[in-house]
């Protein structure tokens, strides 16, 4: 519901908060988990206020969160997002009323050691991630994959029925700015002989990652879904497509994907996302309708989030000529077939248990236009067309030393832009492997 905290018109006595464009203004409030550089403390959850982290640990001892009840500021002195996901969007909502309350412009002022500059601290994964499912959720993404291996047959007939997914690997997500090793594996050689080498067919995927936040089990209704949303951030599905290619039939990707998977340090959280609810995918007339377990009006209309995300890239050679990063695309998450809501009770149908801190991820988020593939498999047809970099170089698929960078926001008239700050990370040499 929309409320007092959406006011466009709220300022922060943090000055860097209502910079028009800024990715933390007041109305956002993003959630991470940061310690300040070169310090030995345990990591503290924080929060994102302009280009300043107002420190929850510090602003407890300060009195600060005392009108908060005893659990929710328990949970907010973690080192880890989990407790404060496990109390459920009722308690979010009022922390989130609390900080409000203290970062507004005629707020109560936080002392100034509760407030630490974003370029100081580093950034931890913002939970203890103990589950995480990779879905495939665009239906451009889909069909233009499908038409590369499958041209015959590009879109599974499930496709429309259900939110496909593989169970990816908790112990491979790490925090932007992490770096990422090429990963060697088997893939096809010449003559459909195996060989194992360093990936040729190194890609990215932007994809929006959804936090579970209070735990689901069965039966899980579409009504009740919504409530377990904890927050959106960003995520790269690193991917190695020559190893996927020879690997995944029939069972789908494993190693292809388990070598890393890149989140953005920050959780926009549910309450924030409010003003960018946007109605489901529609469906063409001749599409089948979901089956019931999957419908609800509510989902019809603004089950979907309208969130904005861009991919850059940035060479070794453009870094060291000292070019910026050149835009790759543009996508929206209001183009996914699939709901976050319907991926969770899909998910949970069979009886599959969520728990706070679980990671369900999107799948890429392609859209129709050219201009909005999420990948460079796509946008490249499996390397078939390069793309050419301002400097001249091309790509097929990455190259070491290669910067990806992706960004999401939401903007819409009458409300305040939000952001999702950064998810990035650089492509290292493959390890040398000696037998
Ligand atoms: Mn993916």
């Amino acid at each position: 519901m929309l409320n007092d905290t959406h006011n466009p018109g709220l300022r922060s006595w943090v000055e860097t908060a209502n910079s028009p464009g800024a990715d933390f203004p007041i109305q956002n409030l993003p959630l991470g988990v940061f310690r300040r550089k070169g310090s030995a403390d345990a990591p503290r959850i924080g929060v994102g206020i302009g280009d300043q982290i107002l420190d929850l640990h510090r602003a407890s001892e300060l009195g600060l969160l005392e009108a908060l009840p005893r659990a929710v500021v328990e949970a907010a002195a973690m080192s880890t997002l989990n407790g404060l996901m496990a109390l459920g969007q009722g308690s979010m909502s009022q922390l989130r009323r609390e900080l409000v309350a203290i970062l507004h412009a005629n707020g109560r002022r936080a002392e100034p050691d509760s407030l630490v500059p974003i370029e100081h601290v580093e950034l931890f994964l913002p939970a203890d991630i103990g589950d995480y499912t990779d879905f495939y959720a665009s239906i451009f993404h889909a069909t233009r994959v499908g038409e590369i291996f499958r041209p015959k047959n590009p879109l599974p007939p499930n496709y429309k029925h259900l939110p496909i997914a593989y169970h990816g690997r908790s112990s491979s997500i790490v925090p932007s700015g992490t770096p990422i090793r090429r990963p060697s594996g088997q893939t096809r050689g010449e003559g459909d002989q195996p060989v194992f080498r360093p990936s040729e067919r190194l890609d990215y995927e932007v994809e929006i990652g959804v936090f579970v936040g209070t735990g689901a089990g069965q039966p899980l209704t579409m009504a009740e879904s919504e409530g377990h949303i904890f927050g959106l951030c960003l995520l790269n599905d690193w991917s190695a497509r020559d190893i996927q290619a020879w690997e995944s039939q029939p069972l789908g990707p494993f190693l292809s994907k388990n070598f890393a998977t890149t989140v953005s340090p920050w959780v926009v959280t549910y309450e924030a996302l409010v003003p960018f609810r946007s109605p489901a995918f529609a469906r063409d007339g001749g599409d089948p309708q979901p089956l019931p377990y999957l419908r609800s009006t509510f989902n019809e209309t603004a089950g979907g989030f309208d969130v904005n995300v861009n991919v850059s890239l940035r060479s070794e050679a453009m870094r060291m000529s000292g070019a910026e990063s050149v835009a790759l695309s543009a996508g929206s998450l209001r183009d996914m077939y699939w709901t976050p809501a319907q991926m969770l009770v899909h998910h949970a149908s069979s009886g599959c248990s969520l728990r706070p801190g679980d990671l369900l991820a999107t799948g890429t988020v392609s859209g129709a236009d050219k201009g909005s593939e999420g990948c460079l498999l796509e946008m490249t047809q499996n390397g078939a067309t390069p793309i050419r970099l301002p400097d001249g170089e091309t790509r097929a698929f990455l190259a070491d030393g290669d910067v990806v960078t992706m960004r999401a926001f939401c903007e819409r008239a009458g409300y305040t832009r939000i952001g999702f700050g950064r998810c990035e990370g650089r492509v290292l040499a493959a390890v040398a492997r000696r037998d």
